[in-house]
């Protein structure tokens, strides 16, 4: 059974796009129907492409819904210069097909039976292995107190805004959204970048204990994560992705 798992998680499937939405200027989700088995929140996902000539490139992206949904979800951010992203994000459309294998990662990973609290940071396309854990959270019924700082340049910006703002009336459930470029008139969250006294602020404090997770491009979560052990978390809690950047 192990063998197994493991050599699905190895293998190149295809997967169908079942759906293709564009969710912020710089952000699509893109839905996947493909035969993964269960994933865990947090886990990823290597996306191939194969040029006509044969050329190959491979990208890594986290898996943006639960487990018990029945899509498998990607939040794909457009760097104008990338390789791989502005085909995801321009080209790929609803009907096409995609290789890819998974689900990766063991440490990077929340599920209910883990329990809270948990404290969420996330930079930007960062959030969408939150999305995956929020959703769960939910999904799985789960009393643990889950707490999300996310980092967005704009309010435009905000990935999956409707589901955080629903996420955000649940019991247990806290949302802060910092926006680091530009806010409109009466807008109630953070402003300014996440740094060491936005974190002692907002972060639920090391005496609790939590379980911390920080995602988004290596220099925020370099950044976070050094601030976060000079505020007494203990290094081995904050755990850590890097998307690159
Ligand atoms: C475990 C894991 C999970 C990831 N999950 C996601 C995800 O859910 N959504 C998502 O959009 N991306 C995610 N990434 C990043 C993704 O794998 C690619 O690196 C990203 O899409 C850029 O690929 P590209 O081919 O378009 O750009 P490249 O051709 O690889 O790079 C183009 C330029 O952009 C810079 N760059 C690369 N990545 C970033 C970045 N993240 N931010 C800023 N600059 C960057 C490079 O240094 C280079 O200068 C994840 C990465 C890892 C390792």
């Amino acid at each position: 059974m192990v063998g197994a798992a493991i050599q699905r998680r190895l293998t190149w499937q295809v997967a169908q796009v079942s759906a293709h939405v564009r969710d912020t200027p710089r952000c699509w989700r893109i839905s996947l129907d493909v035969e993964l088995g269960a994933w865990l929140p947090g886990q990823h996902i290597d996306v191939r492409l194969t040029a006509s000539d044969g050329y190959q490139a491979q990208r890594s992206y986290s898996i943006a819904s639960a487990p018990e949904e029945r899509t498998l979800d990607l939040v794909v951010e457009r760097l104008d210069d990338g390789e791989v992203s502005p085909y995801l994000t321009d080209e790929l459309r609803a009907g096409d097909a995609i290789e890819l294998r998974g689900p990766i990662g063991g440490y990077f990973v929340w599920q209910a039976g883990l329990g809270g609290p948990v404290q969420l940071i996330a930079g930007g396309s960062g959030v969408a292995p939150f999305l995956a854990m929020l959703e769960h959270h939910q999904a799985a019924g789960s009393d643990a107190r889950l707490s999300l700082l996310y980092s967005a340049r704009a309010e435009d910006d905000i990935i999956a805004r409707e589901r955080l703002d629903e996420h955000a009336q649940r019991a247990g459930v806290e949302i802060d959204i910092t926006l680091t470029r530009e806010a409109p008139d009466g807008w109630k969250g953070r402003i300014g970048r996440v740094d060491a006294a936005m974190l002692a602020e907002a972060v639920i404090p090391a005496s609790e204990q939590p379980q911390v997770f920080v995602c988004g491009p290596t220099a925020f979560v370099e950044g976070v994560a050094e601030a976060l052990v000079a505020q007494g978390h203990a290094p081995a809690v904050v755990k850590t992705e890097r998307f690159g950047g």
